[in-house]
């Protein structure tokens, strides 16, 4: 190890807290140190390079270091790096919220600019609420949400996540929110449909009883990422859509994960011809490059808010790098990517590629469910595959698979024991076979001794 590199280890033992990390362990593995990015790959202060199959994050979208990205940031330094959208226009976030209005479902037509994923559904949460407020329906207090939802780590958005793990600890610092079982098939007794149903119906069953409280139904669509790439049966977006209308109700959508092509389409609503009232933008909006977010809203939420500042209808929020000019110029150079290149086109061929290496995975042992949604896909391990028994989570299984490729050149990162694959969209073919054959062959010839092991 090069001497550098040592030094830069104890530093980050001795200075750096990372997120969702036990610190404790943090010492007794070695950890890789990024000190580059080239395309779709990520260097590390040793020189190994590594194909970035998690997006970073699930962020990264054309790649690292891609020239027009790196061009409109520079340019838009050449002019400022930041001014406050406090009482002041700004030339990129103007641009950008005209860019994003028009590429989004109809309705929405007015963009409220944040810095991540986190304090977008922050926003949606309070602007519902607002809303309500606002228009003199003071009983509409209280939001629908799934179990297993991940929506950011901020206290209004945990306390419509639905993660025990993550979000237990804090419950008595949380606002009280009804949670309605995810339609995840694998598990369920009963077919896809059955399930979808089924979630549907407890839905309905709360909107029935307390209909007049409910200011949001809240929902990540088609696919719960953090929840381990759980993917909803085909309707299910649709009918929550529906019992939001029927109940008159507003529909809040997270596409924080599933935004900019990961669901194969620009945006997952896109799949179920749903038009949400509130939508949050965030990970893919600047390329993966630049902590922006967004939180789109209709015209009719938006003109709740208006009014004689004396009536105390105005939404006071705001952060005070809201819509940051570097952000903007980044997002809008991703955008302009996504045409020149023809990126939703092109995922058609890259999703079929996913699909076809996956398939053979299903067999396989201490497998117990492989999902795919677009470019998401998650590999699901377990002790039991016949009654799909989980391992002990401290055996650490998916984290020691995901070491298992690391050291074959592939950047993964399990949730729990979900193997989590997803590349960047426009990641090439070839490289995406490449990284492909990596994780299966992982999950063939390492795994079994891997559980071995444990
Ligand atoms: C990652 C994520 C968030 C939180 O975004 P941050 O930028 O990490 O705050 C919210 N919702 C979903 C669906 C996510 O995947």
């Amino acid at each position: 190890m090069k001497d550098t590199t040592r030094k830069l280890i104890e530093a980050d033992r001795k200075y750096v807290w990372h997120p969702f990390t036990q610190m404790a362990d943090w010492g007794a593995c070695e950890p890789v140190i990024i000190e580059s990015g080239e395309g779709f790959y990520l260097v590390d202060t040793e020189g190994r390079r590594y194909i970035d199959g998690f997006s970073s994050l699930w962020c990264n979208v054309h790649g690292h270091k891609v020239g027009k990205i790196d061009d409109a940031i520079r340019a838009q330094l050449e002019r400022v790096g930041h001014s406050t959208l406090l009482g002041l226009g700004q030339v990129k976030s103007i641009e950008l919220a005209e860019r994003l209005v028009g590429i989004t479902p109809e309705g929405l037509n007015k963009v409220f600019y944040s810095d991540s994923g986190s304090t977008s559904v922050e926003i949606a949460v309070k602007m519902a609420y607002q809303h309500w407020q606002n228009r003199g329906c003071r009983k509409r207090k209280k939001f629908i949400a799934l179990v297993s939802s991940y929506h950011g780590d901020t206290i209004g958005s945990v306390s419509v996540g639905g993660i025990e793990l993550f979000h237990g600890i804090f419950r008595s610092l949380l606002f009280e929110t009804f949670f309605v079982p995810s339609p995840h098939p694998y598990g369920f007794d009963g077919s896809a449909q059955e399930c979808k149903e089924d979630s549907l119906n407890k839905m309905e069953g709360l909107l029935k009883r307390y209909g007049e409280e409910i200011a949001g139904i809240v929902v990540e669509p088609l696919v719960q990422g953090a929840a381990g790439m759980i993917v909803h049966p085909q309707g299910f977006l649709r009918g929550a859509r529906e019992l939001a209308d029927k109940y008159k109700t507003l529909l809040i959508v997270d596409e924080v994960a599933t935004g900019f092509g990961r669901t194969g389409k620009m945006f997952a609503c896109e799949h179920e011809g749903v038009r949400p009232d509130l939508m949050c933008l965030a990970k893919g909006i600047t390329g993966g490059y630049l902590p922006l977010a967004a939180t789109l809203a209709t015209d009719e939420i938006y003109e709740s808010f208006l009014g004689h500042v004396s009536e105390h209808k105005t939404f006071y929020h705001g952060h005070t790098y809201t819509g940051n000019a570097l952000g903007c110029a980044a997002a809008l150079a991703s955008l302009e990517l996504f045409e020149e290149n023809g990126i939703i086109e092109s995922l058609g061929e890259k999703i079929g590629i996913i699909e076809e290496a996956l398939k053979p995975m299903k067999s396989l042992a201490y497998i117990g469910d492989v999902r795919q949604c677009g470019m998401m896909a998650g590999i699901e391990l377990v002790k039991d595959k016949a009654s799909g028994e989980s391992f002990e989570s401290e055996a650490m299984v998916g984290a020691k698979v995901c070491a298992a490729m690391r050291a074959k050149g592939a950047m993964l990162r399990p949730l729990g024991d979900v193997i989590v694959l997803m590349p960047a969209v426009a990641m090439g073919v070839e490289l995406l076979k490449e990284l492909l054959c990596i994780v299966s062959d992982t999950v063939e010839n390492d795994l079994p001794g891997i559980v071995r092991g444990v």
